[in-house]
Formats: structure tokens, C-alpha cells, sequence
């Protein structure tokens, strides 16, 4: 009688994976894009959610609460990404900016942090690691995350007006809540804090919103003071407005006030 044999294992499925090498093989050459530029920078979202509903962002119409968010066992666990960074770092990467949604959901965001500040540059400098976030629980986090190794938070802040805002953020979050997050920010020496403000004229108070935000970091210069670069650094995603005319409204601010630009 010949030998039967019942694979338990469909082989055809084997040859389609494709092969892992073990161990890795190192990395080897630069990223850089089409032009030749080295890429340096890597954006790491840790969290789809947020405590925020930004109508150009997150409207509530779609981000109700049944909404569909990522489950937590599909997000990258704080291991898998810091292997990702390993690998990026191998290829040249310098900088890291952890985003989300709000990153600061993400629980124990601390433990991730103190395990990217342990990475060190092909040059053997420390990780610049950065993040961007809403700011609504700076006033809590910003010395642990500072105790963690970060180096730098990026605040999203839409409007200096209390009723711009809240209509922005569509939750009712007063910006006194974010402006103690950036003082706590700054107090703890995660900075320069940079500002980013989508513009959206005619709710955002543009220009005058645009030059109210300028003011508050020329009058008073705290923010900037510890490195000389602009608080207000960037204006990004203004689909209302475009970015040259904000950026003409916030130049002409800092130009005009004697802020001490080398301080
Ligand atoms: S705070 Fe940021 S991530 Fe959250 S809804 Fe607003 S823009 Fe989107």
C-alpha cells in the first residue's frame, strides 16, 4: 500500500511569503527623494484619535461617536515602532515628530518616548524628537514628557479668541487650557514651542487672529527667546486663506516689533 500523506500546512501558500532574511540585513545608503534631498525627518502618528473635532479636520458629521477607530491591537505597539525607527535611522533619519490624531492619548506615550530618546543618529548624536499636539494636556504631561526625553512640542493654536476657538475645535475646549500648556511647556524646556494656526478667514479673525498670534510672541518674546527662531513658525493646511498672505501678515508683525531676534 503506498504512504498517504495530508499536509497540514498548504505549501503553495509557503512559496508566496516572501523571504525574511534572519538575522536583517543591515541597512546600508541614505533616503532622499526624487530631487536628490536626503530625508532626514520622520512623522510617527501613534493614535488615529482625538479629544478634538477641528471642522477641517475631524467634523463631528463624520467622527460621531460611532465612528469606526482604529482597535488598539491594530496599532503598532511601542516595540514595533521603535523598530521602525531603528531602521529609519539606519537610512538616515534624524529627526522624529510623533502626531497623531492627539498623540497625547496614546497611554503611557511616556514609555515610547524614553525608548526613541535612547537612539542615537548615524552620527551618534541624540534623536531630535519632537511632537505636535493640540496642546489640551500639555499643562498635565509637560514634565513627564520633558522627564521622557522629549525634546520640543509643536502646538496646534487656531485662535487667540475663546469663542474662535471653541467654534473651531467644535468641543467647547477653552484656548486659556492651551495657552497653559504651552507656559507649562516652555516652564519645563520643551522648546522653542512652535505654534501652528490654520487660518480660516472669517472664523479664524484673519488677519487680525494672524496678528494677535504674532503679537503675543513679539510682546512678550518667551517663546523664542531660547533659540532666536520665530515662535510662530508655520502655517499649515490654510484652505481658506492662502499660506503667502498669513505668512505677509505675521512677517510684517515680527519685522515691526524690536524682539530681540538673536536673543
Ligand atoms: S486637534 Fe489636530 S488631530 Fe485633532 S481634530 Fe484638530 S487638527 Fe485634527
Amino acid at each position: 500500500m503506498t504512504e498517504r500523506i495530508i499536509p497540514v500546512a498548504d505549501l503553495r501558500y509557503l512559496q508566496a511569503v516572501p523571504h525574511i532574511p534572519q538575522p536583517l540585513i543591515p541597512a546600508t545608503g541614505l533616503l532622499s527623494d526624487k530631487l536628490g534631498r536626503p530625508l532626514r525627518d520622520l512623522r510617527i502618528s501613534v493614535t488615529d484619535r482625538c479629544n478634538f473635532r477641528c471642522v477641517y479636520c475631524m467634523p463631528k458629521e463624520v467622527f460621531d461617536k460611532d465612528y469606526q477607530f482604529l482597535p488598539h491591537g491594530l496599532l503598532l505597539s511601542f516595540e514595533e515602532i521603535t523598530r521602525v525607527a531603528k531602521i529609519f535611522i539606519a537610512h538616515g533619519v534624524e529627526k522624529i515628530r510623533l502626531t497623531g490624531g492627539e498623540p497625547l492619548l496614546r497611554k503611557h506615550i511616556e514609555k515610547l518616548i524614553e525608548m526613541l530618546a535612547s537612539l542615537t543618529t548615524l552620527s551618534g548624536k541624540p534623536l531630535d524628537l519632537t511632537m505636535t499636539t493640540n496642546g489640551s494636556l500639555l499643562t498635565k504631561k509637560a514634565q513627564s514628557l520633558k522627564d521622557a526625553g522629549l525634546k520640543r512640542v509643536t502646538v496646534s493654536l487656531d485662535s487667540l479668541d475663546d469663542t474662535t476657538f471653541k467654534q473651531m475645535n467644535d468641543v467647547d475646549f477653552p484656548v486659556s487650557d492651551v495657552l497653559e500648556g504651552i507656559e507649562a511647556a516652555h516652564r519645563v524646556g520643551l522648546g522653542p514651542v512652535k505654534v501652528n494656526m490654520v487660518v480660516k478667514v472669517r472664523s479664524s479673525g484673519a488677519p487680525s487672529g494672524v496678528r494677535s498670534l504674532a503679537s503675543i510672541a513679539t510682546s512678550s518674546c518667551r517663546w523664542r527667546r531660547s533659540s532666536g527662531s520665530p515662535p510662530v513658525s508655520r502655517i499649515l493646511r490654510t484652505p481658506w486663506a492662502t499660506n503667502s498672505r498669513a505668512s505677509r501678515v505675521i512677517s510684517s508683525k515680527l519685522n515691526s516689533e524690536d524682539c530681540g531676534r538673536n536673543t
